[in-house]
């Protein structure tokens, strides 16, 4: 086993980092203000003019045909420099799904827009009544000529307002099994009778919408898979989702490196933090964590590389980095003290208010891209072959 990245590989990491260096100076969790969107947008162009969006897609659809390492290297650089990627749901989710289950068509309509930044995608999955059991959802298609009519709600609908397309699960036959009566649509998020409603969170801000659908109308076409098979489908893209924790894990290790610079360079009653032998221990510790998540991650890439669909591996990685990240957010807000509670803004704030947003946003962490709970389910059914519940 070589755990090692080949010099090519490490030379490719220079480059990004060189670029990223010159190219973004902001952090990734501020995109609620305009100038920050507009500069990531930028940024993210530029990303796509170079090819390294979608580098691991074929050229014809906008990538570089390079390997899954490169498109690993990438994404660790990126989450390092804390610059984020806007289109993350068409870039990880959407763009591997129509490549999987899409026709030829609409792998050429759709994929060169995701890989040149042209496009947001935002995922209509959850429903008020189905979340965890996202086969219960209600949402209604019904044929009419060439298009289904789309009556219903979502919800949770991560940047909707930013959304140019949304993937969306609806039902098309009520009397079928509940998995059974599901088909997948690519909806144009300005299609009449489509209007959204911003949910706040305990960071402040508006990220998650409802977004209701009233008699909208949605080419035949655009249907991904066979009518009623959609769950099968969705499957696909729910394991690309979790399969995108790397970038998380590299974005973990920078928050963690933050903490320690900030333990070197604070000093309480005449010594820096880092001496105190139960911190010193703790970020030892975290550090250990981190590497676990790193190699759970790289586990991934490695079955992508090898054409192989990861399963259970991804809830593994997912289940591990994602309550890593609620405890180094949590040993944070211990570590920085009463200024660690303040936000960006503040100037009094510790580390630009980076872990007082980490604590909170971390919450949704361990429940996006189906919860824990249900992962573990998945590890037990899946990886350990155990029986349902
Ligand atoms: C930050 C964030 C962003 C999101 N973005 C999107 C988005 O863009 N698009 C989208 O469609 N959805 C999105 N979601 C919604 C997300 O997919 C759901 O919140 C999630 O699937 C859980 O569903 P629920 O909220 O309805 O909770 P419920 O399903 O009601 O679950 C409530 C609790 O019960 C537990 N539970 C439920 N069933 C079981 C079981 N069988 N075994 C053990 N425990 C169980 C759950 O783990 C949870 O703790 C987002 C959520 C968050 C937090």
């Amino acid at each position: 086993m070589d755990f090692r990245f080949s010099e090519e590989e490490e030379a490719f990491r220079k480059e990004v980092r060189d670029f990223l260096r010159k190219e973004w100076t902001l952090a990734d969790y501020d995109l609620d203000t305009p100038e920050h969107w507009n500069a990531a947008k930028e940024l993210e162009k530029k990303l796509g003019a170079k090819g390294w969006l979608c580098m691991a897609w074929p050229k014809e659809y906008g990538g570089l045909g390079a390997s899954h390492m490169h498109q690993l290297v990438f994404q660790e650089e990126m989450a390092s420099a804390h610059a984020p990627i806007l289109d993350g749901q068409g870039v990880y989710m959407v763009g591997p799904c129509l490549m999987f289950q899409g026709t030829e068509e609409q792998r050429q309509r759709f994929l060169p827009p995701i890989a040149h930044s042209e496009v947001v995608w935002v995922q209509g999955f959850s429903e008020p009544n189905a979340g965890s059991d996202l086969a219960s959802l209600q949402t209604r298609a019904v044929v009419d000529g060439d298009d289904y009519v789309v009556n219903g709600q979502k919800t949770w609908t991560t940047r909707a307002h930013r959304g140019d397309w949304i993937h969306l699960m609806v039902r098309t036959d009520p009397k079928a099994p509940k998995h059974r009566g599901i088909s997948y649509l690519l909806v144009d998020m300005r299609s009449p009778g489509i209007s959204i409603n911003p949910i706040v969170n305990m960071t402040g801000r508006a990220d998650y919408y409802e977004v209701y659908f009233d008699s909208v109308r949605v080419p035949k076409s655009n249907r991904v898979g066979q009518e009623n098979q959609g769950w099968y489908v969705a499957l696909t893209t729910l394991a690309f989702e979790r399969s995108a924790i790397g970038a998380y894990v590299a974005q973990t290790r920078q928050v963690l490196q933050d903490l320690v610079q900030f333990a070197r360079e604070t000093k309480r009653n005449g010594q820096s933090l880092i001496e105190d032998p139960l911190i010193g221990g703790k970020l030892a510790e975290l550090t250990i964590e981190i590497e676990v998540a790193q190699l759970l991650s790289h586990r991934i890439v490695w079955m992508a590389s090898r054409g192989l669909m990861p399963n259970y591996e991804a809830s593994v990685a997912k289940t591990f980095t994602t309550e890593l990240q609620q405890r180094i957010a949590n040993f944070g807000m211990h570590l920085l003290g009463l200024y660690g509670q303040l936000a960006e803004g503040s100037k009094w704030a510790a580390l630009e208010g980076l872990i007082q947003f980490q604590y909170l946003w971390t919450v949704g962490v361990t429940i996006y891209a189906g919860s824990n709970e249900i992962q573990r389910n998945i590890i037990a059914t899946r990886g350990l072959d155990l029986p349902r519940g």
